[in-house]
């Protein structure tokens, strides 16, 4: 087996992943034609071109407009979690949603998240990949929005949704706005992470953490212009969900992962986990962002190792869950190591 196979078939956790930036191009051709929703392309791959946040959110937006109910939605959970499990050994998700936007706002939230659940578990059986869920706040929204998203979340509990997170548009919105939905959120039992510093500056990782009662960051590459404050996090172990190729696609550069902020932040021991973000969006899959990014970085296998067994370890999983579940991934990374051909 070459190292590339190997990157692609290690046992791999994914804490970073919209579920509907997920979806199949196929199918949201099929969803448009199903659900008489017009695309101004026939050519459903070239709505999934682009060079910028703004490009990807327009794509976003016209995607979610094919999705009318919770079928559609429980479709979509499905294929996501085939996608990882066949392309990249894809074992367990923690997937986000935003229950304000389309195609949620057009439905009974306590229906949308049956539907999903409805995908997620009939993807366990076959595929064996267990998957929990996310409400997302949309950085947009008002707090008071968000608040009530939160009550939504705590009125109608479902055992597969175990936290909050926040993302979308990150400068205009800074995460000081959202402190009381997060105060709701830990006071009902959710757990929280929140989309940093992506494109806005290091201090606002130190506000998820200190304000919003963040345990995981998702993406966070600014923190790096703060020395002081990747100290604290790599002491505190703070784990960051990274996201190689979406990154490079909106923020850094798409040809050249060389120079990616996840390389300086592994070099600088801070806790990363690689995430794919919106697979089919940025054209990549969990298996590819571990071959694209290990590949650039020259990482060998004991990072990669590492980067496989951090998310178990940051995995919002019941301790005896992710013992077994380290147990598992040990055991098979031995053997693929075993497997691997000397280069
Ligand atoms: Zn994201």
């Amino acid at each position: 087996m070459t190292f590339e196979e190997y990157l692609r078939r290690i046992p791999k956790v994914e804490l970073h992943c919209h579920m509907m930036g997920s979806i199949r191009p196929e199918t949201v051709a099929e969803l448009a034609r199903k659900n008489g929703v017009a695309l101004p392309s026939a050519d459903v791959a070239s709505l999934y071109r682009y060079n910028s946040i703004d490009g990807f959110l327009a794509a976003a937006i016209l995607t979610a407009s094919t999705v009318r109910d919770p079928a559609d939605l429980s479709r979509i959970a499905y294929e996501s979690l085939a996608d990882g499990a066949r392309l990249g050994n894809l074992r367990h998700r923690e997937m986000s949603f935003n229950p304000t936007l389309p195609p949620f706002a057009g439905m009974s939230y306590a229906a949308a998240v049956d539907g999903i659940v409805d995908g997620l578990r009939a993807a366990e059986v076959d595929f064996g990949v267990s998957c929990r869920l996310i409400a997302a706040i949309h950085r947009g929204d008002t707090p008071a929005v968000a608040c009530a998203m939160v009550e939504q979340v705590l009125a109608h509990p479902r055992d597969e949704v175990i936290g909050i997170g926040l993302d979308g548009a990150e400068a205009p919105d800074p995460p000081e706005k959202f402190a009381d939905a997060y105060r709701l959120a830990a006071r009902g039992g959710l757990r929280r992470t929140a989309h940093a510093c992506e494109d806005a500056p290091a201090r606002n990782v130190a506000t998820c953490l200190d304000l919003l009662g963040c345990e995981r960051i998702d993406h966070g590459y600014l923190v790096l212009g703060d020395e002081a404050l990747v100290e604290r996090c790599r002491e505190q172990g703070v784990c960051f969900t990274v996201c190689p190729t979406a990154s490079a696609v909106c923020y850094f550069d798409a040809d050249d992962f060389t120079a990616h902020p996840i390389r300086a932040m592994v070099d600088r021991g801070l806790t990363v986990t690689l995430n794919s973000d919106d697979p089919p969006m940025f054209h990549t899959d969990i298996g590819e962002e571990y071959v694209r990014m290990a590949q650039a970085a020259g990482w060998g296998l004991e990072t990669v190792r590492e980067l496989s067994l951090n998310g178990v370890e940051a995995a919002w999983l019941p301790a005896d869950e992710r013992r077994r579940m380290r147990e598992q991934f040990e055991l098979e990374l031995e053997r693929l190591e075993g497997a691997l051909v000397p280069s």
